[in-house]
């Protein structure tokens, strides 16, 4: 597997306007585009830095994922996204190790991505999410 770069970072947050006016007011951060993704039930909305960017999530429903972290965990870093240039042989290559995942096949994220996210106890508590675009 071929990692090529953080590609994104996501928080967690109750409402992206809300949220997004410390990134743009205080860091000075552009937020350059908002989409929902509905078998989700959340809006993400992504502040591009340089290869990176920082993926705001917000709930669109109180049972969604996003919803449940901010529930239990309060608002924060939800997960970290590595790019890497196949996800299909990623995921392969991690099924073969016995690494335990959360999607078994790549799925559509925002900006039609494709990603899959990783068990976060194989991690460390941290929740990994893989993506190729
Ligand atoms: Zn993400």
């Amino acid at each position: 597997m071929k990692i090529k770069h953080i590609d994104h970072i996501g928080i967690a947050v109750k409402s992206i306007e809300e949220g997004g006016k410390f990134f743009t007011e205080m860091l000075g951060l552009k937020l350059q585009k908002v989409e929902i993704i509905e078998d989700q039930k959340v809006k993400t909305g992504f502040f591009p830095i340089t290869d990176s960017e920082l993926e705001l999530l917000e709930s669109t429903a109180p049972d969604g994922p996003v919803a449940k972290y901010i529930d239990s965990r309060g608002e924060g870093v939800q997960h970290i996204a590595f790019r890497v240039e196949n996800i299909d042989e990623a995921l392969k290559e991690l099924k073969e190790k016995g690494v335990r995942l959360i999607d078994q096949e790549p799925r559509k994220g925002a900006g039609g991505a494709r990603i899959a996210f990783i068990h976060p106890k194989e991690s460390h508590g941290v929740l990994v999410e893989l993506c190729e675009k």
